[in-house]
């Protein structure tokens, strides 16, 4: 069969369970929304479309950015929130239940905008203008797709940032824990891969940014590259058939858990 791209997550889904890799990248059967992707979405959207601002015009300055930098995030979160309503909706969640993540979603970004508020202090203590410091830590890119056609890999990185000549790529996370783990890596070493391929060097780090908590960064090493051009490899062997009994079950907590189930259960389960 033909190599298909892959991307960090169908090879991770694939390490979950490969049973779950077939329905979902195989036979592509749709997969459902949940509350956590669609208001996922909701967050990235505002951080990407908060540095559509235009300081000057705005007239945002040292003595009044922390006011109106997080006037100007609630109105677009709260317009992001809106323009999401009739997915939130079909979820069918109670009022409550959706009013808690709303105001979760609204932390997060609250946490974030402090913290850019710390880094923006860092540039203004160094006595230069306010839209100077707020150019420097504007990104140099935003939800940029890379894909690697000798690989058959993509990625999507969600901010490309500039600190003199070193590159860092960073992810935007809504996730509970703030950990570095395995999954993470292979999306980290992935993009640094993607990069590489498409500007000819790689980044000097890649990080996470955890929005209830904070950016981690991490050094970009031969072996985060290697183990990422490793886990590729494996991938497109592993899926190098269209027959099930290549991709067996792996029956796990991510079957079936508190707040729902996995999308393919009821057919999994029929086919035992
Ligand atoms: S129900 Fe469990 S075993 Fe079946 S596809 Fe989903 S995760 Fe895999």
């Amino acid at each position: 069969m033909p190599k298909r791209v892959q991307s960090p997550s169908s090879i991770n889904l694939y390490k979950q369970c490969p049973r779950r890799y077939f329905y979902q990248y195989i036979l592509k059967y749709p997969t459902k929304e949940n509350i956590h992707t669609v208001r996922g979405n909701v967050v990235h959207e505002a951080l990407e479309k908060f540095f559509d601002i235009d300081v000057a015009s705005a007239k945002i300055g040292k003595e009044n950015y922390t006011k109106e930098f997080s006037m100007y995030m609630k109105r677009l979160f709260d317009a992001c929130w809106s323009n999401a309503s009739p997915r939130f909706q079909r979820l069918g969640l109670q009022s409550e239940s959706l009013e808690h993540y709303q105001s979760d979603s609204m932390q997060m970004l609250a946490n974030w905008l402090n913290h850019f508020f710390a880094d923006i202090k860092t540039e203004l203590d160094k006595d230069i203008l306010f839209d100077v410091a707020f150019q420097k830590l504007k990104p140099v890119a935003l939800e940029k797709s890379y894909v690697d056609n000798d690989l058959m890999v993509r990625g999507f990185i969600d901010v490309v940032h500039q600190e003199g000549e070193d590159i860092i790529l960073i992810d935007y996370k809504t996730s509970k824990s703030s950990e570095l783990k395995d999954e993470y890596m292979l999306q980290l070493g992935i993009y640094a891969m993607l990069y590489e391929k498409e500007h000819g060097k790689y980044p000097k780090k890649v990080g996470l940014w955890f929005l209830k908590d904070r950016l981690i960064t991490i050094n970009v090493t031969p072996k985060l590259i290697k183990d990422a051009l490793f886990e590729v490899e494996q991938i497109h062997i592993a899926t190098d058939s269209a027959s099930i009994g290549e991709y067996p079950k792996k029956e796990s907590g991510l079957c079936k858990f508190s707040t729902g189930q996995c999308d393919f259960y009821d057919l999994c389960m029929k086919q035992r």
